[in-house]
C-alpha cells in the first residue's frame, strides 16, 4: 500500500485521540502531508469508528480537493477543506490534529481565548491559544478563519466547535492538542474556585 507509514501513524493517533477522550464517536480528524513539500496529504475518513479504523480506509488527496485514493464507500473527513487551507498557507506544517476536546472547547463556546496559565504552554504551545471566528463546519470559510487565527502559532480553538493543533510531525501535533485540552481544563477549574493568575 502506498504511503503506508503515514497511514499507519494516522490510524494509531486516531485511536489514541478517541481513547484519550479528545473526541466523541466519530468527531475530530487527523491529516499528515505525504512528504515535506507536497500538496498531497492523507486524512481520516468521514464518519468511521476510530477503534476499527484501518490504514486502507485513510483517504489520500490534494489540497485542491482532487482525490488521489479513496477506499470503497469512503470519503474524506467533511472538514478536509480546513486541513487543505492550513497546508496551503503554512509550509512548515506537516500534520494537523483536530479534536472536540471538552474543556478547551468550552472556551471556544464562550469565544474566549485561553491565556498562558501553565508553564508548559510556553515551550509546547508557544503562548496563548486564540479563538478562530465562527464559520460552519466543513466550509472553506472555516479554513480561512482557522488560518487567520493561527497566524504562525501552533494551535487555536474554533468558535463553538473544537481545537486545532499543528506541527512539523504528527506526534508533536498530538502532544499540542493534548496540552491545549490540559490548559483548557486547568483554566476552567481554576476559574471555578477563584481568579487565575495569567503569566506574561
Ligand atoms: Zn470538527
Amino acid at each position: 500500500m502506498k504511503y503506508q507509514k503515514v497511514r499507519d501513524s494516522i490510524v494509531n493517533y486516531s485511536k489514541q485521540m478517541y481513547q484519550d477522550k479528545l473526541v466523541s464517536a466519530t468527531s475530530g480528524n487527523i491529516s499528515v502531508r505525504v512528504n515535506n513539500t507536497s500538496d498531497i496529504f492523507a486524512i481520516t475518513p468521514s464518519s468511521e469508528n476510530y477503534m476499527t479504523l484501518t490504514a486502507d480506509r485513510i483517504v489520500i488527496m490534494k489540497t485542491s480537493g482532487e482525490i488521489v485514493y479513496c477506499p470503497e464507500n469512503g470519503r474524506p473527513s467533511s472538514e478536509w477543506k480546513m486541513h487543505a487551507k492550513i497546508f496551503e498557507r503554512r509550509s512548515d506544517v506537516q500534520a494537523i490534529v483536530h479534536t472536540h476536546s471538552p474543556y478547551a472547547t468550552s472556551f471556544a463556546v464562550l469565544r474566549e481565548y485561553i491565556p498562558v496559565i501553565l508553564i508548559e504552554m510556553i515551550p509546547w504551545l508557544g503562548g496563548s491559544i486564540p479563538v478562530a471566528e465562527y464559520a460552519p463546519a466543513g466550509s472553506s470559510e472555516l479554513g480561512d478563519k482557522t488560518v487567520e487565527a493561527l497566524g504562525k502559532r501552533n494551535g487555536c480553538i474554533l468558535a463553538n466547535h473544537g481545537v486545532v493543533a499543528v506541527a512539523s510531525d504528527i506526534n508533536l501535533a498530538y502532544v499540542r492538542a493534548s496540552y491545549i485540552e490540559d490548559a483548557g481544563k486547568i483554566y476552567h477549574l481554576s476559574r471555578t474556585v477563584g481568579t487565575p493568575i495569567i503569566l506574561n
